[in-house]
């Protein structure tokens, strides 16, 4: 880490009030954070890609809900009847929010993991899955339990197009998924969803869009991406922690066993002549939804798909467009540092960008970057292993998430991240510390 600790004196002196140019208030702004100077500075969240700080507006809705909180779907009471509308109100906001068609179905769950798990399970005997080996693990990982073909990273959003028709021209009849995500999380880089969608449907196949990093940035629409499926998670779209989605088409979600098997996934259960005991299980999103369910979660995301789409996803593009310029703008003049891109310079990107520091060991640098600047980013491989060792051009065994012993180059990375909340003086304080650690060596 770098011995010096000079906390630039322009970034102590941020207040609040300079920070009007976010698009949504979210929490946290007035966060302190110790520095190794023995100052504080103003935390600087810059891993929105994890985790995004929640929406002022989605706390302040929740609060507002929080006396009104009873049981759901069996109570009798008034508020148990409140709570009830509420959950499948904001089933109902979800369903609008991403362009669903009708008969498609909303199935809260945990997270995106969870969302594309559930579907993993739900496959038809003997689907084979297709995947880019350049997805993150939470949609590299589920399939596993059935056929599955790995693609190569393509290099431009039309390779993969061609080689995912190509994989699927030369795959035998049968039900066939295929699984993309809508934006990397490593690269920020946008993937070509419409035209894969199409693909796939060509094929026969059928498109589940992993969300979680498009999601908070862009529309994401079943509809216009012609996508079958979508998953993401609510403390990626300014939620707090602990709910997520999956939604689209219901004919595989009815026909599958449950997800968990439980009260509220069945409709009807038994006890046979026979002494065992039969159910009949639910057809609508219940199913894939036993137990009591994560109410304040599901509105939580209602709010936050609201308080977007009121934003306007144009605003909130161009905004993370003059950061992104802000960023690369100010990293262009270090040849010291090298972004990480599959699809090169002019891709179509969110405000996600990961890069590697020559010298530097990127765990290091992260952790020089909140000691010394109070700057939140990430390092590693950001759960996605094969991704990285194709960007940073090795292959072999990861020596672990944090950097290589005896010599071997370190497989990590560093990120950061933003979006909605960030205000200018985050990223300016961001690009001027990684100037001034490269000035200053590892
Ligand atoms: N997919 C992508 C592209 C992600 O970036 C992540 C998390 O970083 C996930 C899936 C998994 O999301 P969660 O941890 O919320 O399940």
């Amino acid at each position: 880490m770098s011995p010096t600790a000079t906390f630039a004196p322009s970034c102590s002196s941020v207040s609040v009030d300079s920070r009007t140019d976010e698009v949504l208030p979210v929490l946290g702004r007035d966060v302190q954070v110790p520095l190794v100077t023995g100052g504080e500075a103003p935390y600087a969240a810059l891993d929105y890609a994890a985790s995004a700080p929640a929406l002022q507006r989605v706390w302040d809705d929740v609060a507002a809900y929080a006396p009104y909180y009873g049981s759901v779907h069996r109570g009798a009471g008034h508020l148990s009847q409140l709570s009830t509308e509420l959950f499948e109100n904001s089933r109902r906001t979800v369903a609008e929010f991403l362009g669903c068609r009708e008969g498609d179905q909303v199935v809260f769950t945990r997270a995106t993991t969870d969302s594309l798990n559930l579907l993993a399970a739900a496959l038809p005997e003997g689907t084979r899955v297709f995947v880019f080996e350049t997805e993150h693990h939470a949609s590299l990982l589920p399939w596993r339990a059935h056929d599955v073909t790995y693609l190569d990273a393509p290099r431009s959003p039309e390779a993969a197009v061609a080689t995912l028709e190509s994989a699927l021209h030369a795959a035998p009849a049968g039900p066939k998924l295929v699984c993309v995500t809508g934006a990397s999380n490593v690269t920020g880089e946008v993937w070509p969803v419409r035209a894969l969608a199409r693909a796939a449907h060509r094929h026969g196949a059928r498109l589940v869009l992993d969300a979680a990093q498009l999601a908070p940035h862009r529309r994401v629409s079943l509809t216009e991406l012609e996508a079958d499926w979508v998953a993401f998670s609510g403390h990626k779209l300014y939620a707090p922690f602990g709910a997520g989605v999956l939604a689209g088409r219901a004919d595989w979600l009815r026909a599958a066993e449950p997800y968990l098997a439980g009260g509220g996934a069945s409709r009807r259960v038994s006890r046979t002549d026979d002494g065992t005991v039969e159910v009949e299980w639910q057809r609508s999103e219940a199913r894939h939804e036993a137990g009591s369910p994560n109410v304040i979660g599901a509105y939580a995301i209602a709010s936050a798909c609201r308080a977007l789409t009121e934003a306007g996803f144009d605003r909130l593009a161009a905004r993370e467009e003059e950061l992104l310029g802000r960023l690369r703008k100010g990293l262009a003049d270090l040849p010291e540092v090298k972004v990480l891109s599959l699809f090169g310079e002019d891709a179509d990107r969110v405000g996600v960008v990961s890069f590697v520091v020559e010298g530097w060991n990127s765990s290091h640098f992260a952790a020089a970057l909140s000691a010394e600047y109070g700057i939140g980013v990430r390092d590693g491989l950001f759960c996605a292993h094969p991704l990285l060792r194709t960007l940073l051009g090795q292959r072999g065994d990861t020596p672990g998430e944090c950097g290589a012993a005896g010599g071997t180059p370190a497989l990590n990375a560093i990120r950061v991240s933003f979006g909605a909340g960030t205000p200018d003086e985050h990223v300016d304080r961001f690009v001027t510390a990684v100037r001034e650690l490269v000035r200053d060596g590892a």
